[in-house]
């Protein structure tokens, strides 16, 4: 983002402005983490500012600072449509493209509102007259924080704000040992830290309040789970009828797919997880090294995200999506068994 962008938008923020705030569909620790972190930034400065998720999120984010004050679309249909029709300014963060956001993807796009896009995923759309895109950062939270730093405003940063965004950089960093980890981001989560953010209760919050029936689902899905040593590949499946069985809600199964990957030699993994409600295979992709994910679920699974972490969607049976990824996996020999 450059100097004079960084002005403008200081300008912008200058005087009270009706502020909407979005994260992408099916909110993660980061889109929840760097929407609030923000909204709180914003409310201040007395911006009249709300967060406006798709659809709702997990309840072990439901603790974050700022959560009583989130509008769920999907829930509150004709409230969101007001604030976006009614919207000086509307960022969308931690996504890139309106489809993103589901069934706010129509209301986004028919706003005159100035939009602002904070985001780190790949090939971003050009709707926002403010970009902030960097692929090599470890989380939007983190941008969030170079956002805050580039308007001179650091020391805006209080207890809540600081929550919020050690939170994002947490969770989509895999607490902080994925490749995209780097110095600048211990460096940020340090002055975090410094700031109030209390991260041993925040690693308590989201990962240590699992309920009995999330693990016994967990311990299905790693009986479920099958590997194909030649191509080092993982994967698991999960059907409506399993998930029913452990009294699946959101979130019970974030980060499972990643046990696939923790095989010793295993370098891509996946996860398919049916919906019957929506009546699709809910697809999740990660990788270690130089697979691209994000390449593989846009040319087949109608997906993406990044070059180790992407999500995709199948619209066939459980079995039959099961097939079709067995069958394209060999025309990737090549990249599989490189080290
Ligand atoms: P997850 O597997 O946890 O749902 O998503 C992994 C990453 O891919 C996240 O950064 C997420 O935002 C992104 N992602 C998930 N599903 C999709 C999708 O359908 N399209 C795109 N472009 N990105 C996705
Ligand atoms: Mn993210």
């Amino acid at each position: 983002m450059i100097k004079t962008q960084i002005s403008e938008i200081k300008k912008l923020l200058s005087t009270p402005k009706d502020v909407v705030i979005v994260p992408h569909k099916n909110p993660d620790g980061d889109a929840m983490g760097s929407t609030l972190g923000l909204y709180h930034y914003l409310t201040s400065y007395n911006h009249n500012a709300t967060v406006i998720a798709p659809n709702d999120y997990p309840d072990f984010l439901k603790w974050l600072p700022g959560n009583d004050s989130v509008v769920i679309f999907e829930n509150q249909q004709e409230k969101s449509e007001a604030l976006i029709e009614n919207a000086d300014l509307i960022f969308t963060l931690d996504f890139n493209a309106f489809h993103r956001s589901g069934d706010m993807e129509k209301p986004l796009e028919a706003s005159l509102a100035t939009k602002l896009m904070i985001d780190h995923h790949q090939q971003p759309d050009n709707y926002a007259k403010y970009t902030y895109s960097d692929t090599s950062m470890s989380s939007t939270c983190e941008m969030v924080y170079n956002f805050i730093e580039m308007l001179g405003d650091l020391n805006k940063i209080d207890s809540k704000i600081a929550s919020c965004l050690y939170t994002g950089i947490m969770t989509d960093t895999g607490s902080f040992r994925f490749p995209s980890t780097t110095s600048r981001t211990h460096e940020v989560v340090g002055n975090l830290i410094a700031k109030g953010a209390n991260n041993s209760n925040i690693h308590n919050n989201v990962f240590d309040t699992n309920n009995y029936s999330r693990l016994q689902l967990l311990g299905r899905a790693l009986q479920n789970l099958k590997v194909i040593p030649e191509l080092r590949t993982a994967y698991i499946t999960l059907s409506q009828e399993e998930l029913d069985e452990f009294n699946f809600k959101k979130g019970d199964t974030e980060g499972f797919v990643n046990y696939g990957l923790s095989l010793k030699g295993v370098i891509f993994a996946a996860i398919f997880i049916e919906n019957q409600q929506e009546g699709i295979i809910k697809i999740s992709l990660r990788s270690k090294g130089s697979f691209s994910v994000n390449q593989f679920s846009r040319a087949h699974f109608n997906g993406g995200g990044h070059d180790n972490a992407a999500g995709g969607r199948c619209e066939e049976s459980l079995q039959a999506t099961i097939d079709k990824f067995i069958s394209i996996l060999p025309q990737y020999k090549d990249e599989l068994s490189q080290e």
